[in-house]
C-alpha cells in the first residue's frame, strides 16, 4: 500500500538553487521538485506538496508559522500517513521543538529537515535529507506508523525533535541530541532505534493545541553580569536562566535579593545549563541553593530551545490543570529525563 505523505515547504536553504548568471541564491519553484529531482518518482509513497505561498528564511519563522504548520497538520491529519516539512536550519530546531508540545497524541511521523547547501548545488546534501525523510515519513508496520513524534532528520541521523541542537552552522553533520539517543541511522540499512521512540502514554485522541505566549525572557547569565538589571524588566511572566554548569550562578547578595524579587512578582524562573551535554542539579553545589530557596524550576537536561518553546506553549494555556511548575516538571513528549540528580 502507498503511503500518503503531505510535504510542507517553509523555505530555507533546502529549497533554493544558484542562479549562475548572478552567482546568488533564490527559491526555486517547488511545484517543480519532481522535476528537479525525479528519484521521488521511485518511492514507495504518494507525495502531496504544499509550498508556503512565500519562502521563509528560518529566522523569520516563529509563533505564527508554528501555528500555521500545527494547524494545517490538524486539518490534514487524517489524510496523510506522515507529513514532512522542509525547513531552514537555524531554527529548525524551536520549530520542531514547538511542534513537539503542540500536537498531542501524535500517532503519526512529523519529520522536518532542510540542508546545508541548496538543492540545485551540485554537492549538495539535500537530496539525501529530503529523500531518507520520506522513507521515514512513510514507515508502517503492521498498519502502525513506526515513528509517532516529531523527529529532525539531517545527514543520515533521524532525532527527536525537542532534543535537537544545530551545532555547527559549517559541517552537513549540524544536528546533535547531545542528552538522548538517535533514533534511527541511515547507513547501508535504514535502521530504527526501536526502544527509543516516544509513545503516547494515553488512549486519547490526536488534537492541535497551538497555543503559545511570547512573554518569555531567555538569559545566559556571565561571570560580572549585573543580575539587577533584571528587576526593570515589566511584566516579565517567565525568566529561564542559562546558568553554568550543573546549576550554579555566582553566590551574591545582589543575586539573591533580585531573584527573590523576581519571584515575589510572580516571575516564573526555569533554570537550564549552558552545557550542551548533561544538564541542572539542584544541591550538587551550594552555589545552585539560591534556586531552591526561591522555587525555581529545573530544565534537567532540557536544551534551551526546548525549554523556551515548552515555557511559551505552557504560559497561561487553558487546556492545561494545574500551575505552571507543575506542568513544566512533566516529561511532556521526551523533551526531558528526570533522573540526572541521582
Ligand atoms: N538561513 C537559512 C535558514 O535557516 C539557513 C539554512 O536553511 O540552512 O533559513
Amino acid at each position: 500500500m502507498k503511503r500518503k505523505v503531505l510535504l510542507i515547504y517553509t523555505g530555507g536553504t533546502i529549497g533554493m538553487e544558484k542562479d549562475y548568471e548572478t552567482g546568488s541564491l533564490k527559491a526555486f519553484d517547488f511545484g517543480n521538485i519532481f522535476r528537479k529531482i525525479p528519484e521521488m518518482n521511485l518511492l514507495e509513497c504518494e507525495v502531496s506538496v504544499h509550498p508556503f505561498s512565500e519562502p521563509l528564511d528560518s529566522s523569520d519563522v516563529g509563533p505564527k508559522e508554528w501555528k500555521i504548520i500545527a494547524n494545517y497538520i490538524g486539518k490534514n491529519y487524517e489524510k496523510y500517513d506522515g507529513f514532512l516539512i522542509l525547513h531552514g536550519t537555524d531554527t529548525m530546531s524551536y520549530t520542531a521543538s514547538a511542534l513537539s508540545f503542540m500536537l498531542k497524541n501524535l500517532r503519526k511521523p512529523v519529520i522536518l529537515t532542510g540542508s546545508q547547501l541548496p538543492i540545485g548545488d551540485l554537492r549538495t546534501d539535500a537530496k539525501e535529507n529530503l529523500l531518507t525523510s520520506l522513507y521515514y515519513t512513510s514507515l508502517y508496520e503492521n498498519d502502525e506508523a513506526v515513528i509517532q513524534e516529531v523527529a529532525v532528520y539531517f545527514e543520515y541521523k533521524l532525532l527527536r525533535g525537542n532534543r535537537t541542537l544545530k551545532y555547527s552552522a559549517e559541517y552537513f553533520d549540524a544536528y546533535q541530541t547531545p542528552n538522548y539517543h538517535l533514533l534511527g541511522q541511515s547507513g547501508v540499512h535504514l535502521n530504527v532505534e526501536k526502544d527509543f521512540l516516544w509513545r503516547p502514554k494515553t488512549d486519547e485522541k490526536f488534537t492541535v493545541d497551538s497555543h503559545i505566549s511570547q512573554d518569555v525572557l531567555f538569559w545566559r547569565i556571565f561571570p560580572g553580569m549585573h543580575l539587577e538589571h533584571f528587576s526593570e524588566i515589566p511584566n516579565m511572566k517567565v525568566l529561564i536562566l542559562q546558568v553554568f554548569g550543573s546549576g550554579t550562578i555566582f553566590n551574591t547578595e545582589k543575586t539573591q535579593q533580585t531573584l527573590q524579587l523576581l519571584r515575589e512578582r510572580g516571575t516564573e524562573i526555569v533554570v537550564v545549563s549552558q552545557c550542551v551535554s548533561g544538564g541542572i542539579s539542584f544541591g550538587k553545589y551550594s552555589n545552585s541553593n539560591i534556586f531552591t530557596k526561591i522555587g525555581a524550576i529545573s530544565g534537567h537536561d532540557m536544551t534551551a530551545e526546548s525549554a523556551i518553546s515548552k515555557a511559551m506553549h505552557l504560559l497561561e494555556n487553558p487546556n492545561y490543570e494545574g500551575s505552571f511548575a507543575e506542568n513544566f516538571n512533566k516529561n511532556l513528549c521526551g523533551e526531558v529525563t528526570f533522573d540526572l540528580e541521582n
